[in-house]
């Protein structure tokens, strides 16, 4: 199978020309650099991403808090974090960094407020 992906790991931008069979790669051509061998090998293989959301806010300035993922997780996995995100809640006072779902369905990274929020 042939697939054309652009590379998001530098601004270049490469455009990746990608043959594969099932996840084993055959050739990557197009990559200005080594990385982006390893870019499309992981789109393949096991695409990941990362997730910004917001969650439900108790008692604070604004009703909701902006939230991000500490690190990539499994594309398969998105709809389920958003899932947990959904469902959290935090009290206010919230500052950025803090730890609003610790290692989210075991994937190993945390969801974190991207912003401060005071009490109301
Ligand atoms: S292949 Fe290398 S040079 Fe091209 S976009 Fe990816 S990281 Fe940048």
């Amino acid at each position: 199978m042939n697939r054309t992906l652009t590379c998001i790991l530098c601004p270049n931008g490469c455009e990746l020309e990608i043959v594969y069979e099932g996840t084993q790669i055959q050739s990557v051509s197009g990559n200005k650099c080594p990385k982006g061998a390893g870019y499309a090998e992981q789109e393949i293989k096991n695409p990941m991403r990362n997730i910004a959301s917001s969650v439900n806010l108790e008692g604070g300035t604004m009703p909701l808090v902006s939230v991000r993922l500490t690190g990539p997780i499994p594309k398969a996995k998105i709809m389920d974090v958003m899932a947990e995100i959904r469902k959290a809640s935090v009290k206010a006072p919230v500052q950025i960094g803090d730890v609003v779902i610790a290692d989210v369905l075991g994937l190993g990274c945390d969801v974190v407020a991207t912003r401060n929020v005071g009490i109301k």
